[in-house]
């Protein structure tokens, strides 16, 4: 008889405090038969703070693929393997995607083992919108890009979290203030760490404070508004984005009346009846 097949687990450790981490990740690290590392080395301090002594090996973007294959024949034949990364959630933006697709296809058992992840933490401390969000992931680094990123999520109606490397973070900070208008972000830099610091402001004053090399240092998370400031004070202090200011800005781009009103219903997610109403709504508004 076959034995019975082992479990992947994927295991999240923390994003710089080392207490940030379960009982329940601990107790699976020290249990199971191999731990797959993103940098063994990395690992090996987290795993000798807590006197765990299980075998290591790597895994990571450049073996990811053989590797999969390998820890999956590891697990059809009994074994449970452990799989982390140097920071956080594994698979967020760092290996563990290409393993969990493999162990699925082959129906194995995938178990997470939940922890901190740098974009919620930074997110739930930013004072910005939790109750919808986009998680982009790192952004782009030539500027074209960059601001492409920025117009596909403009209309999105959903707070903005995007990963940021330190020398970059101003020019992005600048560039979401070109194409998405002055909106309420944060920065949070070196989140649980010695200099954890959440700078929050409008796009252009966290720009300016950004752009020096001694501000824009270590790890960071941009969070930014899910309307320009002026659309809110069009709503009344509200965060619903303003279809005539939209219509108002498309019909500046040279589309048509009907087009742009068609066109901001589908981006601010309205039916085109609504988006009329409140056009008629905001316009009467604006008049007063
Ligand atoms: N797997 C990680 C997670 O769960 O968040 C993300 C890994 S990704 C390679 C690393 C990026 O995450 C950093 O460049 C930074 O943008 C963000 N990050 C990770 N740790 C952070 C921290 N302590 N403070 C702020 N940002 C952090």
């Amino acid at each position: 008889m076959a034995p019975p097949p082992g479990t992947l687990y994927l295991v999240a450790t923390p994003i710089g405090n080392l207490e940030d981490i379960t009982q329940r990740a601990l107790r699976v690290l020290a249990e199971v038969d191999l731990i797959a590392c993103e940098d063994t080395r990395h690992t090996r301090v987290l795993l000798d703070r807590y006197q765990i002594k299980t075998q290591t090996i790597s895994y990571h973007e450049h073996n990811e693929q053989p590797r999969a294959a390998e820890l999956c024949a590891m697990i059809e034949s009994g074994a449970s393997v452990a799989i982390v990364s140097d920071a956080g959630t594994p698979s967020i933006n760092d290996p563990g995607y290409r393993v969990v697709r493999a162990a699925v296809e082959r129906g194995l058992r995938v178990v997470p083992v939940p922890g901190a992840a740098a974009f919620v933490t930074a997110l739930v401390a930013s004072g910005l919108p939790t109750d919808e969000f986009y998680f982009g992931g790192f952004l782009p680094a030539r500027m074209s890009a960059r601001r492409s990123r920025f117009a596909e999520v403009r209309a999105l109606g959903a707070t903005l979290i995007f990963y940021e490397a330190p020398h970059r973070i101003a020019h992005s900070l600048a560039d979401a203030r070109a194409v998405l208008g002055e909106r309420e972000a944060a920065v949070a830099r070196e989140l649980t760490k010695l200099h954890e610091e959440i700078v929050r402001g409008r796009l252009g004053e966290l720009a300016a404070r950004f752009d020096t090399e001694q501000a824009a240092r270590g790890e960071m998370v941009l969070i930014i508004d899910r309307t320009p400031i002026e659309d809110q004070a069009a709503n009344g202090g509200g965060v619903e984005a303003s279809v005539a200011k939209r219509v108002a800005d498309l019909e500046n781009e040279g589309l048509d009346p009907r087009a742009a009103l068609k066109r901001a219903a589908r981006e601010l997610g309205h039916s085109r009846d609504e988006a009329y109403r409140r056009l008629v709504a905001e316009r009467g508004m604006l008049k007063d």
